[in-house]
């Protein structure tokens, strides 16, 4: 039997405590029971999201919060910034699309961060823009951007600033209130350590505003419900119990391990990995703009890069990812977020050595590993 290991950007591995949790016999929403489950999952969001507003929960992957996003904020015809750098910035404009807004779209060079200069120079040509939607962790190119950087220059207009922090929140830092976001919205399957299935959205007094004059058509995603219902503890459809009890868990895990700790050792996580891929000959996607939750390394030249991860998986039960759209076989993508800790990461390395030296990749056997122990140890052997 093949022993399986996750390093994908989601969905992560899940902590025994969070399996155990939502396995538990069910119990009805509407009950004193589950309202004190509300009560403190309510609170743990405040804490992971960095922020004094409500963070309410969908019953959705993160789509659906990002949806909710756009849906009840505009009307069709208003304007919006959208930030692409890859296949997650390219979503905002579909959505945009979908309900007839006008996307601007900053065309980033896939593999590079957005310049917040570039954001301030477009939001001062286009007042009419009403949100800007930016990505924390383009998951597809590994690249994390500078939310504060892009707050110092959003917070100074009339524009919303929409953060997709799918990927990354609980795993790099993301101060909501003190970088002024207006929304964040997030997935249940990725920092937070749960199975896919939650949606997450915070909502900033700014954000109401727009939200109460928005026009877009919506029912299941109105976030007007959800606050009526969050104000008595309780949500405006059945919620997945299930998954917000483990969620009760989860969150209890990442408040023991206190938010610097979650981020010094996704720091760590990243390190390790980015040394250990450069020791063995390989090229950081994103060099300039590498975030700790997913490493994307450029597939050297002659290997196939769809049989690659497609080997590692099944025939030695690593899933690793490998590139999307137009980075398909030309990347692979190691995650290293949420529960993931130094032995994820050298099983991880020494499979990827071990396909690589298969398909006849030179480099020194154990090179990565030593660099990813180099990295834990905290220096040079
Ligand atoms: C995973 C991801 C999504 C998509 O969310 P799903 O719940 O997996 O469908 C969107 N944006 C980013 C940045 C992601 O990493």
């Amino acid at each position: 039997m093949k022993k399986n290991y996750l390093l994908t950007p989601g969905p992560t591995p899940l902590p025994p405590e969070v399996c155990l949790a939502q396995a538990q016999p069910i119990i009805h929403h509407r009950t004193p029971q589950f309202q004190a489950v509300l009560k403190e999952v309510g609170e743990g969001l405040k804490y992971v999201f960095q922020t004094k507003n409500d963070v309410y929960i969908l019953s959705s992957s993160g789509p659906g919060a990002m949806e909710a996003a756009v849906v009840n904020t505009l009307s069709a015809g208003d304007t919006a910034l959208v930030v692409q750098g890859g296949k997650f910035g390219e979503r905002w404009t579909e959505i945009c699309k979908a309900y007839g807004i006008k996307a601007e779209v900053i065309d980033v060079p896939w593999g590079e961060g957005v310049l917040s200069a570039e954001i301030e120079k477009r939001l001062k040509a286009g007042p009419a823009i009403k949100a800007v939607f930016t990505t924390l962790c383009e998951t597809s190119t590994g690249v994390a951007n500078d939310i504060e950087a892009i707050g110092k220059v959003v917070g100074g207009t009339s524009a919303l600033l929409v953060v997709d922090a799918i990927s990354g929140l609980g795993a790099i830092d993301l101060q909501n209130d003190a970088w002024g976001v207006d929304i964040c919205v997030s997935g249940s399957q990725k920092g937070l350590m749960l199975p896919p299935g939650l949606g997450f959205i915070s909502v900033s007094a700014k954000a109401w505003k727009l939200v109460e004059q928005a026009k877009l058509p919506r029912y299941y995603l109105d976030l007007n419900r959800a606050r009526k219902a969050w104000a008595s503890t309780d949500t405006p459809f059945t919620p997945a119990i299930s998954l917000v009890i483990a969620l009760a868990e989860s969150l209890k895990l990442m408040r023991a391990d206190g938010l610097e700790n979650i981020f010094a050792r996704h720091r760590t996580m990243a390190d390790a990995t980015r040394a250990a891929v450069k020791a063995l000959g390989l090229e950081l996607f994103a060099p300039k703009a590498a975030s700790d939750v997913v490493t994307a390394v450029k597939v050297p030249q002659g290997i196939d890069g769809e049989k690659l991860v497609k080997t590692m998986r099944d025939t030695y039960g690593v899933t690793i990812a490998g590139g999307q759209a137009e980075l398909k076989g030309k990347v692979f993508r190691v995650a290293h977020m949420g529960h993931i800790g130094e032995f994820d990461i050298i099983v991880g390395i020494s499979c990827l050595e071990k396909v690589l030296h298969q398909m006849g990749h030179s480099f020194v056997f154990g090179a990565g590993v030593r660099a990813a122990e180099e990295v834990f140890a905290g220096g040079k052997q």
